[in-house]
């Protein structure tokens, strides 16, 4: 068994996941509160694996969506996920009197920095990404106006005479990025572009690379509802090798145990431990059984 030399939680993940966690601590002894749980909130899950989410919640830190803020909020710690938010959200839970705790991760704050720095100059901001991720969303509420494209041909629609900057989604691929700001170039060559993307996943794409190289099948650990698991799992397939995407040591399949050399990757929100019990069964030979 070998693992990637790059893995598992990113810095900003595993630096909201610290934050939520010991904010809950804190609030589960603070006097004049009520003893029960949860402890703390978090706009949306933290993070996208239902292992990880099931255990903080035992921890007392639960997810609460936007449809669902009301007086509950007043007086408790809502934990701002790695994501951000748009200003208009966090005036909201302002104004419901939560206790913001701000887990958006620095690269995110750099990127939404640098919007609102750009609209207030007058630039048309232009977002490179999905629009339907929590990211973009947040550093779109900094620059009113801004416009997501996600492909080429959107970013060819754009016309402008002002001024204009490109900023990317933290996790859209290079070329992808790269793609698109030739679209947006062309016809705005004087384009400001912010390069912004983190290399967290490029990182752990290339060690996987790696990996694949050198092993005969690969077993990537990570929730469903993780693109980048997804992604990590579509790269190992799309590199010739047979890839599994698990979300627990027991969904390990009796056919991976066959390979001489299994190599492991996680993808950006997996929990450190559950990356462990894969490893381990994965040594002992065998996948523990479900419970
Ligand atoms: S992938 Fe990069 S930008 Fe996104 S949370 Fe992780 S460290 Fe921050």
């Amino acid at each position: 068994m070998k693992r990637a030399a790059v893995l598992g939680r990113c810095m900003g993940v595993r630096r909201a996941v610290e934050l939520a966690l010991a904010t809950a601590a804190a609030e589960s002894q603070r006097e004049g509160r009520p003893r029960a749980a949860p402890f703390a909130y978090t706009l949306g899950p933290l993070i996208h694996n239902p292992q990880a989410v099931a255990e903080l919640a035992e921890r007392g830190v639960v997810a609460i969506s936007e449809t669902e803020l009301d007086e509950r909020v007043s007086g408790m710690a809502v934990v701002i996920r790695a994501h951000g938010v748009p200003p208009a959200l966090r005036a909201r839970l302002e104004s419901l009197g939560a206790h913001i705790v701000d887990a958006t991760c620095p690269r995110v704050l750099a990127s939404q920095r640098r919007a609102r720095d750009f609209a207030e100059r007058g630039y048309l901001v232009v977002i490179a990404g999905d629009r339907d991720h929590g990211e973009v969303a947040g550093i779109a509420g900094y620059a009113p106006g801004a416009i997501v494209v996600g492909t080429p041909e959107e970013a060819a629609e754009i016309t402008t005479s002002g001024p204009i900057a490109l900023i990317a989604q933290t996790t859209i691929k290079d070329e992808e990025y790269a793609a698109i700001r030739a679209s947006l170039a062309r016809r705005h060559p004087q384009l400001e572009t912010v390069d912004s993307i983190c290399p967290a996943t490029e990182e752990r794409r290339r060690a996987l690379a790696e990996l694949v190289r050198e092993c005969d099948a690969v077993v990537v650990v990570g929730g469903r509802n993780s693109a980048n698991t997804a992604r990590l799992h579509s790269t190992a397939l799309s590199l010739g090798k047979p890839a599994y995407l698990v979300e627990t040591a027991s969904e390990l399949p009796t056919s991976v145990f066959a390979f001489s050399r299994v190599g492991v990757t996680a993808g950006a929100s997996t929990p450190d431990e559950l990356v462990a019990e894969v490893e381990a069964a994965l040594r002992a030979g065998t996948a523990p059984r479900r419970v």
